[in-house]
Order: structure tokens, then C-alpha cells, then sequence
């Protein structure tokens, strides 16, 4: 069975590395890989691939930049070509990027069965990009491997049932892989010395590239360091890009993006999370640690509800009192919440007939 693979962002590879691993156990799939390039930078791409220890793309299609709809149109353009020359049995996606969604509607279209990988999450927020390229790629997927149970159950809401596709409910790869690797994480230099300090990162369009919003976050991690504890923030391009554009100062431990090493080392050894990031919320889980979310919305509802996670308003004194009212708070040992890191075995094995 031959299987086309489109990744391209920085939580793409940490996904895929995982699943790859699993899907190679099996001899009878032969997994193709295509890299979109949406991310290209060597710290948000080449370092996963080789701190994952995955194998080189078979294709590199260097597409980044520009707006939502030539990015995913340049993708879509590319990929159809790839699906055409290569003739792949079924196509695989991860998450909720341009990637996701270009890689998909080039084989739905082909008529190429699709399988998509953390389906069913919802932010129930339209005027995120992500959530667009979700509910689309969902729609025209064939198979569905879902997280959690709430996946499950947005999913089924659209009208989205076994009747029309596959639907399994699988676990989070990411937690497969935090438990993989988290034996070898690295803690960075900048943080050898420190105790009880504040991991944080920030990256979602809707705090970024609106001023008010990003305004608030910078104040708002300012004040911690401030206030609270040391806070580190290994600082994403774009991000760093609006801040220089709104001529705002963090006053804040910052780094380039780090290599997921890196990141394992400093969630394991941090106190505590603020982020944006879907990922780095459930990480945060992973190693049981308070998390504060930086949005007005989450997909991964089941961390509030067990109190692991707060969200709160992109606000100065907000952001204080959300970070004081987690550093008093400890994280249940919920073992089976997102599946106990055995999603990636029973994805590959799906995929393999097993
Ligand atoms: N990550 C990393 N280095 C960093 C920031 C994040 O390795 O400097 C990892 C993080 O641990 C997680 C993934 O990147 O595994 C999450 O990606 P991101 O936050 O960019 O995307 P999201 O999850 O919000 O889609």
C-alpha cells in the first residue's frame, strides 16, 4: 500500500515522527513524504526531523509565505502533481494548517482516500484560520483518527457518523511522542540554573496580528517576570516579527525557537505553562503541569474541565492572576485522557488493515 504523507509545519513533524516510526514496523505500507516547506526556518523544520530521527522527505516543495490563499494554493497546485505522478493508494494529514488542508483537497479531488490525523477538533472560533482548514479537511476525509472523545463528538454533530467515514477513536500522538523522548530531553543552558520559572510561547494568528491583543500577552508575561518567577519564551519568527512591528519590549527571558529536545527538557523542568499553542497545552498536561492559555477558546476542553488548564483574556493583571491562581494549583494523574501513548500503533495499525 502505497502512502502519501503531506506535513509542513513545526507540530506536523513532531506528529509525524512518531506515526512514521509505527507505520514502518509494517512492511506492506510504503509511506511517501511530502514536505510543503510552510515552515522552512533549520530551528522549526530540519532540527525535528533529525531530533525525531525521521527520514528526509521524499519531496520539498520550499512553499511559504504570502497570503492563506496563494500559500495553499501553490500546495495544492504542487501536491496534485505528486499524487498524480505517484499514484498513492490513500493520503495522510496531520492537524489544521495550510498543508493539511491543500494536501487534502488534492486528493479528495483525485479521488484519493483520505485519513486525518487529530480530526474533530473544534475551536467553534471561524475566524481561525485553523479551524476553516479543519472542518474542511475533516469533511472530505475518509478516515478519522480522533484524539479524544470530544473529537468524537463534535464530529458527530456535523453529521459526521459512521455511516459516512471511518471514525476511531485513537488517543493523542503527541503524547506518544513526549513519552518517547522525554528520557532524552535536554534541558537548554539558559535554564541549568533556574527553578520554579514560567515556560511560555506564543505564536496564534488571533494574539499576533492583532496590536491590542498582543499588547496585552507582552504585558502580561512582562509583569510575571516581574512579579512571579522567571518566565522563558523561545520566541516563533512570526511572533517575533509582530513585535518588532508594533515597537513593543518583552522584558522576559527570550531564545530562538527550540528543538523539541529542547522543549521536552524545558516543560519537564518549568513550573509552569502560558501559551497559545494547541500542542504545548497538552504537553503541559503530559508532564503535569498548571497550564494558562492565552485565548478565548480551546480544542482541547477536557483540560479545563479537569482544571489542568485556564484560559484567560490577553490581559495584564488577567494574565497575574491566572498564572498566581496555577502556580497554587497542582495537575491530576489522568492516565487514559488522551490515550496513555499508544496512538500511533493503532493508527499505523489501521492503516496496515491490522
Ligand atoms: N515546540 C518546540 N520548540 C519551540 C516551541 C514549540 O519544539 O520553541 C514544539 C512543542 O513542544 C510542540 C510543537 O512544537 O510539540 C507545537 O507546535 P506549535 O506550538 O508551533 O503549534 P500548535 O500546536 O499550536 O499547532
Amino acid at each position: 500500500m502505497k502512502l502519501l504523507t503531506v506535513v509542513g509545519a513545526r507540530p506536523q513533524f513532531v506528529k509525524a515522527g512518531v506515526v512514521s516510526r509505527a507505520i514502518a514496523t509494517h512492511p506492506k505500507i510504503n509511506e511517501v513524504v511530502v514536505h510543503t516547506g510552510q515552515h522552512f526556518d533549520p530551528n522549526m523544520s530540519d532540527i525535528f526531523f533529525s531530533q525525531l530521527q525521521m527520514p528526509k522527505p521524499d519531496f520539498m516543495l520550499g512553499i511559504h509565505g504570502g497570503t492563506h490563499g496563494e500559500m495553499t494554493g501553490r500546495m495544492l497546485a504542487d501536491i496534485e502533481r505528486i499524487i498524480i505522478d505517484t499514484q498513492p493508494d490513500r493520503l495522510l494529514v496531520y492537524g489544521d494548517t495550510n498543508s493539511t488542508l491543500a494536501g487534502a483537497l488534492a486528493a479528495a479531488k483525485l479521488h484519493v482516500p483520505v485519513a486525518h490525523i487529530e480530526a474533530g477538533l473544534r475551536s467553534f472560533n471561524m475566524r481561525m484560520p485553523e479551524e476553516i482548514n479543519r472542518i474542511l479537511t475533516d469533511r472530505v476525509s475518509d478516515v478519522l483518527f480522533c484524539p479524544t472523545d470530544a473529537a468524537v463528538e463534535n464530529l458527530n454533530n456535523e453529521g459526521i457518523t459512521d455511516k459516512v467515514a471511518r471514525i476511531l477513536k485513537t488517543g493523542d500522538v503527541m503524547e506518544d511522542s513526549a513519552r518517547l523522548f522525554s528520557e532524552v530531553s535536554v534541558v537548554p543552558d539558559v535554564a541549568a540554573d533556574l527553578e520554579g520559572f514560567v515556560l511560555a510561547t506564543l505564536h496564534r494568528a488571533e494574539n499576533t496580528d492583532d496590536p491590542a491583543r498582543l499588547a496585552g500577552v507582552v504585558a502580561g508575561l512582562n509583569c510575571v517576570h516581574r512579579e512571579i518567577a522567571p518566565v522563558i519564551l523561545p520566541v516563533h519568527p512570526r511572533t517575533r516579527q509582530a513585535i518588532a512591528k508594533a515597537g513593543l519590549a518583552l522584558d522576559v527571558i527570550t531564545m530562538e525557537p527550540v528543538g523539541y529536545l529542547e522543549m521536552l527538557g524545558l516543560l519537564k523542568k518549568c513550573a509552569i505553562v502560558v501559551t497559545d499553542s494547541g500542542g504545548v497545552q497538552k504537553e503541559a498536561f503530559f508532564f503535569r503541569k498548571p497550564c494558562v492559555t492565552v485565548r478565548d477558546q480551546t480544542e482541547w476542553v477536557e483540560l479545563v474541565s479537569i482544571g489542568a488548564n485556564r484560559l484567560c483574556p490577553p490581559e495584564e493583571g488577567m494574565i497575574l492572576d491566572a498564572v498566581r491562581k496555577a502556580s497554587l494549583s497542582t495537575v491530576e494523574d489522568k492516565e487514559d485522557l488522551y490515550g496513555g501513548g499508544k496512538a500511533a500503533g493503532r493508527i499505523a495499525d489501521f492503516l496496515a488493515g491490522k
